[in-house]
């Protein structure tokens, strides 16, 4: 077995019951490793506990190199031989390969972004090695990134194995020495007195969970006979007790922390018949059935005492815009001010015009900029009723007599800071956010914890089809000619250039050069260049014409990304399309697909390594937005969004939110009832100890308050 064989190598470990004890009583673990793990926030031995396998591999049949005939998972057992770190021109990606072999043959190996693997892995010495067997191109198996451990002293045998977990890395100890660790700190524990289970017997039961000493246990041991696929799947009790339990926790302190605030918002919406019809009148067309159920949402939460605080979530093009306009309505009839904040200023030039459009003719709207004094004045004297701007409506200045209602569009370009800003310009006002990221629900729930979220999954009837395409660098010119054809024929296309908006003159000069070279390739056609660092006038000018039409292509860069909508452009063509995250080419492609007809999206892209491969592949597979939300999300891992060390949540050890949804939702079913009002008595020893837990610091965090 080969916890005889851990066991063996790590030493006998003095007795520890105490789970807050340093980690510094464990052998192997000095001072200065110490630190190291603290700063990851791993200090007693009670953290290293929850430090949880990230997979299990499946060593019962660990085979020789040579026996290896067919792709799939392998674990496979050998000299590693000719290791090199290889120099390819492909931006990015560094690779290093080597063979590894038997008496009876070899694999190829491969490793991608392992800068140390020279450093760490001695030459010709015996390792054991896990991973997934390609076909590469020449037809040769290859073994692909796989993990890696010396195979000398404790691991299995080939033939023999078990279910190993494999942690994740931590500063100073590798995937082995933690397993090491803890198989030896699960020999000396008594969990079952060691750790203390905290939720309620009848709810573990409820949710036929194990208790907490259990579910631990079989993690870092998992029992003979376990399917590693259901861990992989988050499949097993075990792992649901943990998940269950950490999101239970989060979204009870999301409860506790509101009932800590003040709640009753001093402003009135008077929802009289009149103002009814009014909203029923204001959209030109009839809303989808998602429209109507958050605006219902909406208005719902304005009739409140307590302060809306709203997620408005929907795929681009779902029309979320018509909704913010029926709130901002309520407040301009019920006399009150409203505010819409964009992140750029074509997006807020655009929607200004489309909200005068809507409500201009009984209320004030203005454009708030920079310069903007006058606006700015009226709108302090209550003669503008909204103001529509980008961050520039956070000024010092910019004041509101009564703001009632506060909306946030494409909020996830935002932080918490300006949200809260925006807020702090009346006296708690309704607030409602938008966002197309599109964050998956399951994100949305915890990173806007705070929030209730509606949803919009349902686009407008009528709709065409788009096409994705993924084509290389080298068929440019045919890609251009193609579309120089159909633009002459009457189309309309975006080009998008991956340059980021030039701040300098020289900035702004290269990206004018790009600009006139995808204008040589297209010669003839009517042509605008539309970025940041274009004046207003020069900006309005060129959408106005690409808008109505005489403009056949828009050469732009990213700023295009929010917002635009001309119906009638259906091809777009992203220039290295590789430079671009998942999300952001999304948000890109739903600039067209807005008419009727069928509409074309091409990524041009450069050489790709293995990352941008994948991205571009669900890039193509896919037009829904969510999907594409839980590609980015796994890609990248909740811990990378911006908004989620901003949002003071803690980190997640167990659960993953492009995976545990279910959980989630009854995570938050419980809180909700928990937390009451009246509270629920079956949680009260939880509640007590969260409570003793939760200050008002974290009160307003969690809230955004
Ligand atoms: P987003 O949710 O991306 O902000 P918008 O609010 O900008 O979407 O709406 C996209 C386009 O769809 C706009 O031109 C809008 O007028 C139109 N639209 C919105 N809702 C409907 C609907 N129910 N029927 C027809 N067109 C709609
Ligand atoms: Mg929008």
């Amino acid at each position: 077995m080969s916890r005889q064989g851990e066991r063996s190598t790590c030493g006998i470990l003095p007795v520890v019951v105490d789970l807050r004890a340093p980690l510094t009583t464990l052998p192997g673990i000095g001072p200065k490793r110490a630190r190291a793990l603290a700063e990851y926030g791993l200090r007693s031995i009670g953290d290293l506990l929850w430090h949880l396998p990230s997979r299990y591999e499946d060593r019962r049949s660990v085979v020789a190199p040579s026996a290896v005939t067919s792709p799939g998972p392998h674990a496979v057992r050998g000299r590693v031989r000719g290791l090199r770190r290889r120099f390819t021109r492909r931006r990015g990606l560094r690779l290093h390969d080597g063979r590894i072999e038997d008496d009876g043959g070899s694999l190829r190996v491969v490793w991608f972004n392992q800068p140390y693997l020279l450093t760490q892995i001695a030459a010709d010495g015996e390792y054991l090695l896990h991973g997934e067997v390609r076909k590469a191109r020449a037809g040769e198996l290859e073994l692909v990134n796989p993990s890696w451990e010396p195979a000398a002293g404790g691991g299995p045998a080939p033939g023999q194995g078990d279910l190993v977990p494999v942690y994740p890395p931590l500063p100073g100890l590798g995937a082995r020495q933690i397993r090491l660790l803890l198989a030896a700190l699960l020999d000396t524990l008594d969990l079952d007195h060691a750790i203390d289970e905290t939720l309620p017997q009848s709810v573990l039961e409820r949710h036929r969970l194990p208790p907490l000493p259990r579910a631990l246990e079989t993690l870092h041991r998992p029992p003979p006979g376990v399917d590693p696929a259901a861990f992989d799947r988050g499949a097993t009790p075990a792992q649901q007790r943990l998940v269950y339990g950490e999101l239970v926790a989060l979204r009870a302190r999301i409860e506790l922390a509101r009932r800590l605030l003040p709640a009753r918002k001093p402003h009135r919406y008077s929802f009289d018949p009149a103002l009814l019809e009014r909203l029923d009148a204001l959209a030109p067309f009839a809303l989808t059935a998602a429209q109507r159920r958050a605006r219902d949402e909406v208005l719902a939460d304005l009739e409140r005492p307590r302060p809306m605080q709203r997620l408005l979530q929907g795929d681009v093009g779902c029309g979320k815009t018509i909704v913010a306009a029926m709130a901002i309505a309520a407040a301009l009839e019920s006399g009150l001010q409203a505010a819409f904040m964009a992140p750029t200023e074509l997006l807020a030039e655009q929607q200004v015009d489309r909200l005068r459009g809507l409500l201009g003719s009984r209320h004030r709207v203005e454009l708030v900029t920079a310069s903007s004094r006058a606006a700015v004045a009226a709108l302090g004297s209550g003669e503008v009723a909204l103001a529509v701007g980008t961050h520039a409506l956070l000024q010092r200045g910019v004041e509101f007599r009564r703001l009632g209602v506060a909306v946030i569009d494409e909020q996830h370009r935002f932080g918490v800071v300006q949200r809260r800003q925006l807020v702090a310009k009346g006296a708690l006002p309704d607030l409602l956010v938008m966002t197309a990221t599109p964050i998956p629900r399951s994100l949305a729930l915890t990173l806007y914890g705070d929030l209730d979220v509606s949803v919009i999954d349902e686009l407008p009837p009528g709709r065409g089809e788009v096409r994705t395409a993924v084509l290389p660098r080298s068929r440019r010119a045919k890609v251009y000619q193609a579309l120089r054809r159909r633009l002459e024929e009457g189309g309309q296309a975006y080009v998008v250039l991956p340059l980021i908006e030039a701040s300098t003159e020289v900035a702004a000069a290269a990206l004018e050069r790009e600009g006139d070279e995808v204008r040589r390739w297209l010669d003839g056609v009517p042509a605008a260049f539309v970025h940041g660092r274009l004046d207003r006038g020069a900006r309005a000018r060129a959408m106005q014409a690409f808008a109505n039409g005489e403009v056949r292509v828009l050469i732009a860069t990213s700023v295009i990304e929010v917002g635009v909508d001309v119906a009638a452009a259906t091809f777009m063509v992203i220039e290295s399309a590789e430079r671009f995250g998942l999300a952001q080419l999304h948000q890109l492609r739903g600039r067209i697909g807005r008419g009727a007809g069928e509409s074309h999206c091409v990524a041009l892209h450069g050489p790709l390594g293995p990352e941008a491969q994948r991205r571009l592949a669900a890039f193509a597979s896919t037009l829904d937005g969510f999907r594409i939300a839980e590609a980015d999300l796994a890609e990248r891992g909740p811990g990378d969004l911006d908004g989620w060390r901003q949002s003071g949540l803690p980190r997640l050890r167990a659960a993953r939110l492009d995976r545990d949804l279910g959980w989630l939702e009854r995570a938050q079913a419980d809180a909700r009832a928990m937390v009451g009002p009246p509270p629920d008595p079956e949680w009260s020893r939880f509640l007590a100890l969260l409570e003793s837990d939760l200050d008002e610091q974290d009160a307003r965090r969690l809230t955004g308050g």
